[in-house]
């Protein structure tokens, strides 16, 4: 898989998302900033600067809980309107239930039923 490298945040320098890049290039390390950058802003304390690329698990379980009160029980269902692969929304549920979060609670069905 090669995608065109994306410009860092910080310095402008482009990065590669994944986690093999060739010699010379960057690495995108998170919030889409480059490796490099990353430690600095974490040092300086700038990190909220930087919006995070994905969004917290506090804000898909919401989410996950309105779409459940709206009827809605298919697993790959709720995994697409979530935005999330059904793996890694059963993951997610998981962990939140293992975290003791009641909105992960929810009876799911494993496969689509019409
Ligand atoms: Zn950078």
């Amino acid at each position: 898989m090669t995608e065109p490298p994306t410009p860092c945040a910080r310095c402008g320098q482009p990065m590669v998302m994944s986690r093999q890049a060739p010699p010379g290039v960057r690495r995108h390390k998170s919030r889409r900033l480059c490796t490099s950058c990353y430690p600095r802003v974490l040092e300086r304390g700038e990190l909220e600067c930087y919006p995070r690329l994905r969004r917290s698990s506090d804000n898909v379980l919401e989410e996950y809980q309105h779409l459940h009160e709206q009827g809605i029980r298919s697993r790959a269902v709720l995994a697409s309107r979530l935005g999330l692969s059904p793996g890694a929304l059963s993951t997610l549920l998981w962990r939140a239930r293992r975290a003791g979060d009641e909105r992960a609670e929810k009876p799911l069905t494993r496969r689509d039923r019409l």
